[in-house]
Formats: C-alpha cells, sequence, structure tokens
C-alpha cells in the first residue's frame, strides 16, 4: 500500500478544500463523464476533464474533450 499525497485544492470564494465531483451524463448513445472540484460550503464548482464516450456500431469511441491540466 503507497500512500500519495493529494493534491489539495481550495475555493477561491471561500478557501475550503474541494472535493472530486464525478458526473454522467447520457445522450443516447453518448455518454459524456464530467470531473469537476465542487465546494461542498458555497457549491462552487470548476470543471477538470469532461471525457466523451461514444459507441459506433461495435466500436466505443472514448474522446477527452476538456482538460484543465496538462
Ligand atoms: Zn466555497
Amino acid at each position: 500500500m503507497s500512500i500519495t499525497k493529494r493534491n489539495l485544492v481550495m475555493c477561491p470564494r471561500c478557501g475550503t478544500s474541494l472535493q472530486m465531483a464525478v458526473e454522467s451524463e447520457h445522450r443516447g448513445k453518448e455518454v459524456i463523464i464530467s470531473y469537476s472540484h465542487l465546494c461542498p460550503v458555497c457549491r462552487y464548482k470548476e470543471m477538470v476533464e469532461q471525457i466523451n464516450i461514444r459507441l459506433n456500431g461495435d466500436k466505443i469511441y472514448i474522446v477527452k474533450q476538456y482538460e484543465k491540466f496538462k
């Protein structure tokens, strides 16, 4: 077991440490997964990453649509 130091991100509005939230949205044959930082106190939300998964026949396409940190 390894211990990794988590990169804590603070809320720019109230200074609370942000939590990671994962949301998925289904649009027919498409699924959009969004990773965002969410403040549990003031509901501040910041998008970190968005991935689009598309089903095309027997193929699955995974496209990263948005990435904050590169
Ligand atoms: Zn906040």
